[in-house]
């Protein structure tokens, strides 16, 4: 069990000797800056903010905290959804910020070595004077150690895989100060336990990321862009399965509700159709091999029947649908201010996507709560943003019910509570229903790795668990 021993001017001083009086602060901007990520989970703020500079300052820093019993949470660019990286038991937060180098492009592999702090937009800028980038994309401009911590993914995902399928090899430091290399940068290996994917998704309850060797992709050298509109949601989402199931490859497949659409139009920039939208982006080598997609994808809908399909905008129309598509949930949380929402996550196999949306639209309407269906159809994931009042203790508890049905749902189809966003402190409930016994399998590796329970406490575990 952890211990919640609060910070004392000993333990100041000693982090202010690994890593320098000016990256340390107990600042009350500071403190409150890392209590809090883009989440609607309440803030805890950490007794102490530091911004190591190095592997060998971390491994310091966690051998100090283990010793002393002191909790830490890596904290990378703080945009997470589900309170992951919110120091729940105070401590130490360690913000990799400083560390933001990209070491050596490999471009002839497909390859890049970076430090965690560096944001992948950043990235992408850098590595695209090499004709390469790196493909998963979060909305938000996130770290490269949140986007493994959590397993992000995003809209291309359907293409190009998630954070774990473009990740090769990582240092990581242990809670015991421990410094490990694991995984290669080959392709493939059948070399022993795959530990690289053991810390991939972990949220940092297992070791902190200092390092890692990413796959990259060639920059798409053609590429179009189609929306599809329909009258039913039932209609637009059977064609997601279908369009899947011919085995077509879409770059992204998105998929909106019509207050979704309503919102976006609101802002003034978008004339969309007020239906259920299908929001699709395609990838070729060849324009040949770009305009058979197109028209497959175009007759499935069609059959599907669709009231419209566009397709073939042009790159600057494409961009701005694509900015439109990644600024949406700022958009829809703007577009009610007095209004807070649960973000929910849950992804099933493509063939069920149709009856979840069903029945997140049901648990929405049963409960005559006005929120939004959003997500990356192509993966079967689907984020329905439920509405609460802040402050008011029914309406949460209703917005909560909701989720909960939404989850359970989702579970009995084979699918899972998170898509993309992680346990953090939201989906801490639902860890039994889905993973049964295996969940004990999760604790003993946790204990084995993190015995005092130092690293992020509180997460993906309830925390009388540790
Ligand atoms: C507008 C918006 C849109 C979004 N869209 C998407 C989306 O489409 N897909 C998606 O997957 N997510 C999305 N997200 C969520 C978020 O961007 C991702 O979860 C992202 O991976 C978080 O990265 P971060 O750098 O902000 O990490 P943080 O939030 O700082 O931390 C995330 C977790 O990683 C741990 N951590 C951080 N650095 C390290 C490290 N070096 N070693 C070990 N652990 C570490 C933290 O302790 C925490 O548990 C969105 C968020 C916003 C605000």
């Amino acid at each position: 069990m952890m211990n919640d021993q609060s910070l004392t001017p000993l333990h100041l001083e000693f982090l202010t000797s690994v890593v320098g009086e000016e990256h340390v602060s107990i600042k009350d901007s500071d403190l409150e800056q890392h209590s809090k990520d883009e989440s609607f989970h309440d803030a805890s703020r950490p007794a102490v903010v530091v911004w190591p500079g190095s592997a060998a300052e971390i491994s310091s820093i966690l051998r100090y905290a283990n010793q002393q019993h002191l909790p830490v949470t890596p904290w990378g660019a703080g945009t997470s959804l589900e309170g992951n990286p919110i120091p729940l038991f105070g401590g130490i937060v360690l913000d990799t910020l400083r560390m933001d180098k990209i070491f050596q492009v490999r471009a002839e592999d497909f390859q890049v070595d970076v430090q965690p702090g560096l944001r992948y937009k950043e990235m992408n800028a850098a590595l695209a004077k090499h004709g390469l980038f790196f493909a998963p994309d979060p909305g938000a401009n996130a770290s490269i150690g949140g986007m493994i911590a959590n397993n992000a993914a995003g809209t291309r995902t359907l293409r190009y895989g998630t954070t774990k399928d473009n990740v090769l090899r990582l240092e990581v430091v242990l809670p015991s100060g421990e410094i490990i290399r694991t995984g290669t940068r080959s392709k493939k290996t059948s070399s022993g336990y795959d530990l690289v994917h053991l810390f991939i998704g972990s949220e940092g309850t297992l070791g902190v990321v200092t390092e890692a060797t990413l796959r990259l992709a060639p920059l798409p050298e053609k590429f179009s862009a189609a929306i599809a509109s329909f009258t039913t949601l039932e209609a637009a989402t059977r064609v997601v399965s279908s369009i899947i199931g011919t085995g077509l490859t879409p770059a992204a497949l998105e998929f909106l509700d019509p207050a979704t659409v309503r919102a976006i139009n609101a802002t003034g920039e978008f004339e969309l159709r007020e239906y259920p939208t299908l929001l699709m982006e395609f990838h070729s080598a060849t324009d040949a091999g770009l305009k058979e997609e197109l028209k497959e994808v175009e007759i499935l809908c069609k059959d599907g029947g669709c009231l419209s399909f566009d397709a073939g905008l042009g790159r600057s129309e494409r961009d701005r649908l694509w900015r439109a598509r990644h600024k949406t949930y700022d958009i829809l949380v703007r577009s009610n201010p007095g209004s807070a929402y649960l973000i929910a996550d849950v992804a099933v196999p493509v063939s069920e996507y149709s009856r979840l949306v069903a029945a997140a639209d049901q648990a929405l309407r049963e409960r005559d709560l006005k929120g939004y269906l959003v997500g990356h159809a192509g993966d079967g994931n689907l984020h329905p943003l439920i509405p609460y009042t802040p402050g008011d203790s029914a309406s949460y508890a209703i917005a909560l019910a909701a989720d909960e049905k939404i989850v359970e749902t989702a579970i009995a189809m084979g699918g899972t509570a998170t898509g993309e966003h992680g346990v953090g402190i939201g989906k801490r409930r639902f860890m039994i229903l889905e993973h049964g016994s295996s969940l004990n399998t999760m604790r003993a590796i946790k204990a084995t790795l993190d015995p005092n329970g130092i690293l992020n406490p509180g997460k993906i575990f309830e925390p009388d668990e540790h």
